[in-house]
């Protein structure tokens, strides 16, 4: 059967799919219970959950040692005494198995996050990814839910970029969402992945069966469930021709992206790990043009620590040296959430507690963001940039923030490099129509389409139903990028495309004509993007 969605990630793939369901680890207090059978219950959770530990050390040591003794230390605690006894004594008092983790868990988690010691302070996210383990196992739910090794489709209603960063990449060729639109953050990721990805499939979605093959074209939305011989071998021949279409774009790695006039347009990467940035390098990347650094947060079960993004950012920065890194500072909220973060539903999150809100609001996670970023600036070409800018006011604080930061660091005796550029997304209308004001304080802008499409044309970026309203081609958009890029050369800072609009070959020659300095794209679109401008 041949269902139709929404091209959001060129792939092909014919693969068996897989639903992803959403691993729903809350927990409810019961009271009375036999604290006999509670406390069988929780030891046979523990031995589960040593068995996989035991499989994932084996499973992680063939790859990479140090990696692999995560696995030992999270045995270890699984048998601590601490949390053994804590356990223990909640059951005898009559409550369920599952209550009595989550609150050791939660308790101990509280208590190394207390402890002055980055080592120590580290334990706590390692503590509530245990007492999960083990909840997840007491409420019978399978460690991958079921993910199959082998290539696999996955299929959701929506695909959270939190779950998302926790499949199991190496088997994932393809993906399809009944909702979510283009620019939606599974999408983005797919296409950093290189993936074909299929959004937005609405009342269609019920007619994916359960168990099977799909073959889908990521560049036309086609989903065909259970395709039969003549489908597969159509798809294999759109496969092939696809791949060699990429080979053709080979000739554009090494050249410059300069249009037929002479204006040079830097092509940059947007990656959201630090593997993203070794592919983008190999991709034939300028440089990155965004790093989404939120994604550090997502991929981790509590806070990262200062020395854990430093490490992140140092080696992104080495990678690409001496070309420019632009890290975005964390643009949590609204689709991004992590869970420890805390953030309460919210009617309408895409306006809401997110981004540099969030980080003006809560200095102290700022902080951390902000000395690790300085700490690495030493190690490359370091840009840092705001998201979801509304105002001057913010870009000054953020700026008397990092001023303050960098003098705390240099009195330490850390060095600090005297070159890192600053710049702002202008994502917002507000950033376009004030772009005159921010210009006189930043080194540089990127706009990202993505959110200035959504606030601007008041279209949900995530919702199916109104992707026809979203469009970054819209003569409104068009006029935003027209302002921003007009108000920053007058000011002689350079602007940038970050957004999805980047990569849509439609816009470049309108990219070309305001003089946009540099488009930042996911790494398998660099080749596309860098032709398009030669041709420009
Ligand atoms: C954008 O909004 O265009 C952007 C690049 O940021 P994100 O997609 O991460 O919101
Ligand atoms: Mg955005």
């Amino acid at each position: 059967m041949k269902l139709k969605g929404i091209g959001a990630a060129e792939g092909i793939a014919v693969a068996r799919l897989w639903h992803m369901e959403v691993v729903d680890l809350t927990v409810e207090k019961r009271e009375g219970c036999n604290p006999e059978k509670e406390s069988k219950r929780f030891a046979d959770a523990q031995h589960v959950a040593a068995d996989e530990l035991t499989a994932l050390f084996e499973k992680t040591r063939q790859d990479d040692a140090d990696a692999a003794m995560i696995f030992d230390i999270h045995r270890m605690m699984l048998e601590d005494l601490d949390f053994c006894e804590g356990v223990s004594g909640l059951v005898a008092g009559g409550c369920n198995a599952e209550w009595a983790v989550q609150e050791t868990g939660n308790m101990l988690h509280d208590m190394f996050q207390a402890i002055d010691d980055e080592t120590m302070r580290a334990r706590a996210a390692d503590v509530k990814d245990v007492a999960g383990r083990v909840i997840r196992i007491l409420k019978g739910i399978r460690e991958d839910a079921g993910m199959p090794h082998e290539p696999t489709i996955v299929v959701a209603e929506d695909l959270l970029p939190s779950q998302t960063v926790a499949l199991d990449k190496r088997y994932v060729v393809g993906c399809v969402t009944k909702n979510g639109s283009v620019t939606s953050h599974s999408a983005i990721l797919a296409r950093s992945m290189g993936i074909g990805c299929i959004v937005g499939l609405g009342e269609a979605f019920q007619y994916i069966p359960k168990d099977g093959i799909l073959a889908i074209d990521g560049a036309t939305g086609e989903v065909i469930a259970d395709p039969n011989e003549a489908e597969i071998s159509e798809y294999a021949g759109k496969r092939k021709a696809f791949e060699e279409q990429k080979l053709l774009l080979h000739q554009y790695m090494d050249k410059k992206a300069v249009t037929k006039g002479g204006h040079h347009v830097e092509v940059c990467a947007n990656i959201g790990s630090v593997k993203d940035a070794e592919e983008a390098k190999k991709a034939g990347a300028d440089g990155v043009g965004l790093f989404r650094s939120e994604f550090l947060y997502l991929d981790s079960p509590d806070f990262p620590s200062e020395e854990v993004q430093f490490q992140a950012y140092k080696k992104v920065l080495e990678i690409f040296s001496p070309k420019q890194v632009i890290v975005r500072t964390l643009d949590l909220g609204s689709d991004k959430q992590a869970p420890y973060f805390n953030i309460p539903p919210e009617e309408n999150p895409a306006m809401g507690y997110r981004a540099i809100r969030i980080c003006l609001d809560q200095p102290e996670i700022f902080r951390t963001q902000l000395r690790a970023l300085l700490r690495a600036s030493v190690y490359g070409n370091l840009h840092i940039m705001f998201p979801m800018i509304t105002s001057v006011t913010q870009v000054m604080k953020t700026k008397e923030l990092l001023t303050s930061l960098k003098a705390e660091l240099l009195k330490e005796g850390v060095p600090v490099s005297d070159d890192i550029k600053i710049g702002v997304m202008i994502e917002t209308p507000a950033a376009a129509i004030m772009s005159d004001e921010l210009a006189k304080l930043v080194d540089f802008f990127s706009i990202g389409t993505n959110d200035l499409t959504q606030y601007t044309l008041a279209a949900d970026r995530m919702n199916a139903k109104v992707s026809n309203i979203f469009n970054a081609e819209d003569p409104a958009i068009r006029r935003m990028i027209e302002i921003t890029a007009r108000n920053a050369h007058a000011a002689g800072i350079w602007v940038g495309i970050c957004g999805e609009a980047g990569a849509n070959t439609n816009m470049t020659s309108f990219f070309v004509e305001n003089r946009i300095d540099e488009l930042s794209v996911a790494a398998a679109s660099i080749l596309k993007v860098r032709r398009a401008v030669c041709e420009s």
